[in-house]
């Protein structure tokens, strides 16, 4: 007779534990969303932060230039901005080089879906799982990129949580225009 009662209590802890990842992830989403607004580029702005397993913010990125590079206007344009331009991901990894911050272990939000090179730089620096928003394949420009990415995460065995861009609860309180699920540019 006291088995169910057992089962029953587990399952409600692994409910309870599983509804409180989600508040954190929600709440690690929506403040990597809103680190991307501080961005300056034109048609993108992407956020991320990295925490570690007690759910402290460790280090956050945003897309733009390195720190102490001029803004000049021509640099914010297409094909000269891939050149001046890091991804909000490889910021937060080199923000956290330069401080002496162990990112082993330690868990990426992106608003947006890594690109390659900031795959290998996610397994490159010790990441255990990474979330990020729902892939958009049909982009033209970021699609296959996209497929690279998620396989060498699962190669790499990674684990990879996907977000739903339209979750309305994630969404809430911003302001979405001008958000990368807009343009699907870079
Ligand atoms: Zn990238």
């Amino acid at each position: 007779m006291k088995l169910p009662t057992i089962v029953f209590n587990i399952n409600k802890k692994q409910k309870a534990e599983k509804e409180r990842k989600k508040k954190w992830d929600i709440r690690m989403m929506k403040a990597s969303k809103h680190i991307g607004t501080w961005s300056k580029d034109l048609s993108t702005k992407v956020g991320c932060v990295i925490v570690n397993d007690e759910n402290r913010i460790i280090a956050t990125g945003y897309n733009g230039f390195p720190a102490g590079v001029h803004e000049d206007e021509e640099r914010f344009f297409r094909p000269l901005k891939y050149k001046y331009t890091e991804h909000s991901e490889r910021n937060a990894f080199y923000y956290a080089a330069k401080e002496g911050i162990a990112l082993k272990g330690c868990t990426l939000y992106v608003d947006w879906i890594p690109c390659a090179d900031c795959a290998r730089g996610i397994i490159g620096v010790g990441l255990k799982r990474v979330v990020i928003e729902d892939p958009n394949h049909n982009f033209e420009r970021w699609g296959e990129d996209f497929k690279i990415t998620l396989t060498m995460l699962k190669e790499a065995g990674i684990e990879v949580e996907v977000f739903n861009e339209f979750d309305k609860e994630l969404w809430k309180g911003f302001d979405t225009k001008g958000y990368n699920g807009d343009s699907g540019e870079f």
